[in-house]
């Protein structure tokens, strides 16, 4: 689905010297490469505080904190995501409750979020899926009138703007993932939490480093996610190209798009402001079988994702919430197909080749 080594050719000599120096800077954890990128990533992002953390899911977790999210309350979320943005809220001890999405965008469905809403709800956590933003300003509205905090799951999201701001600055937190596979991954773990508020930036930060404002004073019990200086150099380097590769990206689903007029799929909403984290087509025929054919044949391809949150067994025991038709309809029938910066033409032609006899 992603060749990272094409992905990094133009940059390979520079990634493989900054590791090197940061092996032998001798500082490993907490130094300048971290503070450096925290800097260029919030100058980047527009945000006042971004606080890097261990990885995409801790950020989730350390960013409900933030917003003071606890044990009993309700957080709304999509029904269709990875399983980190449910299991972070089942984290802080609150409860997830799954909203339907919209088949045209696979986010959650603003019309269906307010009938989930409970006197129990204190959040909502969006995510923008695939790369493409949600709904925020309907989902704000309903937060506004509902007084619920929003927050975002940006993992798949990263350099992705809704009307001019680039996601995880709409909500009161932003979270975010350096996953080697995500638009600006890492090589290893990682991850961000990003805030315009002192006070949750202030929790953020304390609690990524076992509840400690300065070194040996615990204020409250927290965890050890920290962000490591190879990662954070590496790290800086993406980032100075993340335009580029969102670009080379969007590039590619316009020729998938293109090649893909005259066949019988549906393809992700045209928008300018998807960073196309994934490119997920939807078909009619039977998906299972054509996905089976096109790995035979040596294209790789993917279900992001096969089972709706509310059929998951480790969510079993979730209160009965609301009816995920949508959830359960796509992903029967979605597929994601590859795309990477550094992709060509000729491999998304071969792609599509391979698809329409397939399907
Ligand atoms: C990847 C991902 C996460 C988790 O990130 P990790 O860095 O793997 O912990 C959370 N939410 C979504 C939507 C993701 O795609």
């Amino acid at each position: 689905m992603v060749d990272v080594l094409t992905w990094h050719q133009s940059i390979q000599d520079r990634l493989e010297q900054k590791a090197i120096d940061v092996l032998r800077s001798g500082r490993f954890i907490m130094g300048g490469e971290v503070a450096g990128f925290e800097q260029e990533v919030a100058h980047y992002l527009g945000c006042k505080y971004a606080i890097s953390c261990a990885n995409g899911t801790d950020a989730l977790v350390l960013s409900l904190h933030g917003a003071g999210i606890g044990p009993g309350d309700e957080v709304l979320t999509t029904g269709f995501t990875f399983f980190a943005t449910v299991e972070a809220i089942m984290q802080v001890g609150a409860v997830p409750v799954l909203v339907d999405i919209d088949a045209r965008t696979f986010n959650i469905d603003p019309t269906e979020l307010e009938r989930c809403i409970t006197s129990r709800s204190k959040a909502v956590l969006a995510v923008h899926l695939f790369g493409l933003p949600a709904a925020i300003r309907e989902i704000q509205s309903t937060c506004d009138r509902h007084g619920l905090v929003l927050l975002e799951d940006c993992a798949q999201s990263f350099g992705a703007t809704y009307q001019s701001r680039k996601t995880g600055n709409h909500g009161l937190l932003g979270a975010f993932s350096f996953f080697p596979s995500k638009n600006l991954g890492g090589f290893g773990d990682g991850g961000l939490v990003i805030t315009h508020d002192p006070e949750a930036a202030k929790t953020v930060k304390m609690l990524r480093n076992h509840g400690s404002a300065s070194q040996y004073h615990h204020q409250c019990k927290g965890y050890n996610s920290r962000l490591d200086e190879i990662q954070a150099g590496l790290l800086r380097i993406k980032l100075e190209h993340i335009e580029a590769f969102n670009a080379e990206r969007r590039q590619i689903a316009q020729w998938y798009r293109e090649l893909l007029q005259d066949s019988d799929v549906i393809c992700p909403e045209d928008c300018q402001e998807h960073v196309y984290h994934q490119f997920t087509v939807v078909l009619t025929s039977n998906r299972d079988a054509v996905k089976e054919r096109l790995t035979a044949r040596g294209i790789a391809c993917a279900v992001y994702y096969p089972v709706p949150l509310n059929k998951q067994s480790a969510l079993a025991k979730l209160p009965g919430g609301c009816e995920l038709p949508v959830c359960e309809q796509l992903s029967r029938h979605c597929l994601s197909l590859p795309i990477y910066p550094g992709m060509t033409r000729e491999q998304v032609e071969t792609v599509v080749y391979m698809l329409n006899e397939e399907i």
